[in-house]
């Protein structure tokens, strides 16, 4: 019997994980290039007839017991930049590029001088709006070391390490400066909302949930907003599908009037609040 190819075994790795994933092939394929060592163009331009590394099967039997891609890869791409990630950070999201859709409209070329964002975790939208606009500095807080240790090692690999200030901390507690931008992708997950198994089971609950009604931490966000913000400046704040007009609601009362932005996909996806 000759070796089975890395074309004929990503063929089967799609049908295997169908069942569970919805990118089934493209999670054959992600995997497959991390098992060759290689870009995922590079696999598909030029390695497709090689024989399938034995490498493979480990990666594949992780992601058939829903294990995140991102997390057997170790790395996942936000915006304009790749990130580490690891258990204890949230994966970035394509929805959470709407934050940097919506920076980079009201700022444009010049962008923001000094960026704040609350609950940095892998430290993607710190770390896309630093690479964005290479006059900008900024400051990340998390509660979690983790979170902290893997934001400082991205900042640091991606050449971004002497703009970026990563710090332990309770939210905005003990800020007192103003940012021209705030980005932050809080928890806002209902406590009892039941998630795939890939989320549920392998991705940090303290970054997805915010108690019964998934507002928790917004009711805590809402009253320090204002005094984060310097004039002319934008604050783009990650909600849930269904939460634009209740954030729009809890925000009003601490005077900040904002507005849903949707995402590619039509859901309410963030509260810009303009200084
Ligand atoms: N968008 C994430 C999910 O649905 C939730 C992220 C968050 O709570 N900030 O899995």
């Amino acid at each position: 019997m000759t070796a089975e190819t890395v074309r004929a075994a990503l063929v089967r790795a799609a049908a295997a994980l169908s069942a569970t994933s919805d990118t089934a092939r493209l999670d054959a394929e992600l995997l497959m290039a991390h098992a060759l060592g290689v870009s995922r163009d590079r696999m598909l331009l030029g390695r497709l007839d090689d024989p399938a590394p034995a490498a493979f099967e480990p990666l594949l039997a992780r992601r058939q017991a829903r294990e995140p891609v991102a997390y057997i890869v170790g790395e996942r791409d936000f915006w304009t930049i790749s990130l580490t990630v690891g258990p204890g950070v949230l994966i970035p999201r394509p929805d959470s590029e709407t934050l940097m859709e919506a920076a980079d409209e009201h700022f444009g070329s010049g962008g923001p001088a000094r960026i704040l964002d609350l609950g940095i975790g892998s430290g993607a939208l710190l770390l896309a709006a630093l690479a964005q606009w290479p006059g900008a500095s900024g400051v990340g807080i998390d509660r979690s070391e983790t979170a902290a240790a893997i934001a400082r090692d991205n900042a640091a690999r991606l050449g971004l390490g002497g703009r970026a200030d990563i710090r332990l901390g309770d939210w905005a507690e003990g800020i007192d400066e103003r940012f021209d931008l705030l980005l932050c992708n809080p928890p806002y997950v209902e406590s009892g909302a039941r998630l795939a198994p890939d989320v549920a089971e392998y991705e940090p609950a303290s970054a997805l949930f915010a108690g019964a009604d998934g507002l928790d931490d917004y009711r805590r966000l809402a009253p320090v907003i204002g005094r984060l913000l310097a004039p002319g400046g934008l604050a783009a704040i990650e909600i849930g599908a269904d939460q634009g007009d209740k954030v729009m609601a809890l925000f009003a009362r601490h005077a900040l009037a904002g507005s849903v932005r949707r995402d590619l996909a039509g859901r309410d996806r963030a509260i810009l609040v303009r200084a």
